[in-house]
């Protein structure tokens, strides 16, 4: 079997809100073979920088786009591909955008050679330790404490044991936030674990007094309070937080996750599997967390093609916690419409996919209606 071609289509909704939670538009990768099987995978990222690196020509005389890196190879072979697109794009790459469109075509590869094998991606990736994985609700604030509460409500009447809020108005008025945290506590009882995302809003100095102001509604983990730049800030707040700092949705490759626990101090990362470098490389962070005490817990908050490929994470890492889940009401139409069979949050957890692949297809109206190239 051989690649013949790597497609990206970009899906667009109509309007792009300010408020946007990041469902509103997907990069979209398929890559073709030659014996007819499609691998579905996808990049969160910007689809028209993810497309630049994917349609590049050669440059430099060892650099080239994705596409002319992989096209005529054996999709089989997927960690010896990774490093051929890892050291292929080694210029403008190693992380950023280039990740991003590495890890779409890595899982896309994946999945494919799931559906050659007939196997489930977990199979693949040494073996699934658990069918199921609690999932929490992800939420975005409301404006008031009483209606981000009305939120918590729902979700508990939907049998989630876990949920966050984040970014919102979170982060300009400290008793606001905490009024906010106080509601949601107030609401789902001491039992359900709580966190919070604090969208980059802090420095390490406001952050350490909230994290101790946290600490006494019991949030599970403080989420980015920091920039993702900012690991001396880390590295302070991750000494004295009382409560557990999770960050990394945006870091792409190990090396990235490395400093982010070394430098950084962080208790909990959170690799985006669509950005961090596939499902290649957010095994390795998965392991290199687990080695250092650390918990792993997938970033997921994009299309179904994303849900899937994380949850085929959680199914072989050691001693996982939790899958990020979009909460019901939180996504858009690309969230939650895009692949079928839907996903179902049962008494808290969501199933491991079991079908080849990632056990995921395409719904060809909803790309039908989005796409726009
Ligand atoms: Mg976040």
């Amino acid at each position: 079997m051989r690649i013949m071609d790597v497609e990206v289509l970009h899906l667009r909704m109509d309007t792009i809100r300010d408020e946007a939670n990041g469902t509103q538009d997907a990069a979209i990768i398929r890559v073709h073979t030659d014996a007819g099987l499609i691998g579905l995978g996808e990049a969160d990222s910007s689809p028209h920088v993810v497309k630049a690196i994917i349609d590049a020509p050669r440059s430099h005389s060892i650099m080239a786009g994705i596409r002319e890196l992989i096209v005529g190879e054996d999709p089989l072979l997927v960690r010896r591909l990774w490093q051929k697109m890892y050291d292929g794009t080694l210029y403008f790459g190693r992380r950023g955008a280039a990740l991003h469109a590495i890890s779409g075509v890595d899982i896309a590869l994946w999945d494919l050679a799931g559906k050659a094998l007939g196997q489930p991606v977990h199979t693949l990736l040494g073996g699934a330790v658990r069918k199921q994985i609690r999932a929490y609700a992800s939420a975005l604030f409301a404006p008031t404490p009483a209606e981000t509460a009305e939120k918590a409500r729902r979700y508990l009447e939907l049998g989630f044991t876990a949920m966050k809020f984040g970014w919102g108005n979170f982060g300009q008025d400290a008793e606001r936030d905490i009024a906010q945290i106080r509601a949601i506590r107030d609401t789902v009882g001491p039992r359900v674990d709580v966190m919070v995302d604090a969208g980059t809003c802090w420095d390490a100095a406001t952050a350490a007094v909230m994290a101790r102001r946290l600490a006494e509604l019991d949030v599970f983990w403080l989420e980015e309070p920091l920039h993702p730049d900012d690991l001396a800030g880390y590295a302070l707040l991750t000494a004295i937080s009382p409560i557990r700092i999770a960050a990394g949705e945006e870091d792409a490759s190990v090396y990235a996750f490395e400093e982010l626990i070394e430098r950084g101090g962080v208790a909990v990362v959170q690799p985006d599997v669509s950005r961090a470098g596939g499902l290649t490389e957010s095994l390795r962070i998965a392991e290199l967390a687990h080695r250092r005490g650390r918990n792993c817990v997938p970033h997921n908050f994009s299309t179904g093609i994303l849900t899937a490929a994380s949850l085929h994470l959680n199914a072989v890492i050691p001693r996982a916690i939790f899958q990020e889940f979009p909460a019901p009401g939180e996504g858009s139409p690309l969230n939650v419409d895009l692949v079928t069979p839907r996903f179902d949050v049962r008494d808290g957890y969501l199933s491991i996919p079991t079908a080849p692949g990632l056990g995921v297809v395409l719904a060809p109206e909803v790309v039908q209606r989005y796409q726009v190239e």
